[in-house]
C-alpha cells in the first residue's frame, strides 16, 4: 500500500469505513443506494415532470435524491468538497445501466455556472462527469454550448426581472440546427433550471433535447 494510503486512508462517505483508492463508496453503502433504474426510450417520472414543462425526448436520473443519504452526500462532495473525480465514477455507473435505442443524443452539453460562480468554486462539477460520458459513448461534449448570464439564482430576482428571467438566464453560444442534445445537471429540482436551459436550445434551431441528471428529488 503506497505510504499517503497510510498517512490518509480512503474512507467511504457514508459509513466512513477504510476503502481502496479509486472508489466513493464500499460496497454495503453503494447497495443501499436508490437507483431509480430508468430506462433510456421509456417514460418515467422524470419524463413525465420534464413535460410539465418543455417538450423534451427522454429523460432519466440515476438515482433518487434522499436527504441525509448517501446519494446526497456524493453529490454535495462531488459539488462544495472539490472531489470532481466523484464525477466520472457516476459516468461509469451511469452507461452501464443505459443503452440508447433508436433515438441516441448526438450532442451532450452541461448547465453551466455563471464565470464568477466556476472561479469561486474552482470548477464545473458536472465537467468530468460530461467528459467521461462523452468519451464512453464517443459522443461529443461542448461545455461551452450555453452560457449564463445572470449570477443571481432566478428565485433571488424580483419584479421585472424575474418576469424576463426564463428569457435571460441563459444563451446558446454558438449555431445550433437539427441536433438532439442531451442536457446534463445535477440535480432536478424544481426544473426551472432545465426549463430555461431546454428552451434556449429548442428555440434556436429545428433541435430535440433530453435530460440526464445524477439524482431527483
Ligand atoms: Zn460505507
Amino acid at each position: 500500500m503506497p505510504v499517503i494510503e497510510l498517512l490518509f486512508p480512503n474512507r467511504c462517505l457514508e459509513c466512513t469505513k477504510v476503502i481502496s483508492g479509486g472508489a466513493a463508496i464500499c460496497q454495503n453503502c453503494f447497495d443501499q443506494l436508490h437507483f431509480t433504474h430508468h430506462r433510456y426510450g421509456q417514460s418515467n417520472e422524470l419524463t413525465e415532470k420534464c413535460r410539465l414543462l418543455f417538450p423534451v425526448e427522454e429523460a432519466f436520473a440515476l438515482m433518487h435524491f434522499e436527504k441525509e443519504s448517501a446519494s446526497q452526500k456524493i453529490v454535495h462532495q462531488l459539488k462544495y468538497g472539490g472531489r470532481e473525480k466523484l464525477g466520472a465514477l457516476m459516468a461509469q455507473w451511469i452507461s452501464a445501466s443505459i443503452e440508447f435505442g433508436n433515438n441516441p443524443p448526438d450532442l451532450l452539453t452541461t448547465v453551466p455556472l455563471h464565470p464568477r460562480k466556476q472561479r469561486q468554486r474552482g470548477y464545473n462539477q458536472l465537467h468530468v462527469f460530461g467528459d467521461e460520458l462523452s468519451r464512453l459513448w464517443q459522443i461529443p461534449c461542448d461545455h461551452a454550448l450555453i452560457k449564463r448570464n445572470i449570477y443571481k439564482k432566478a428565485q433571488a430576482l424580483k419584479g421585472r426581472e424575474q418576469r424576463n428571467v426564463n428569457e435571460e438566464l441563459f444563451s446558446v453560444t454558438k449555431p445550433l440546427q437539427h441536433r438532439h442534445v442531451l442536457l446534463i445537471d445535477d440535480v432536478f429540482t424544481t426544473g426551472n433550471t432545465m426549463s430555461a436551459v431546454a428552451w434556449q436550445i429548442l428555440k434556436s434551431g429545428n433541435n430535440k433535447v433530453s435530460v440526464l441528471v445524477m439524482a431527483m428529488d
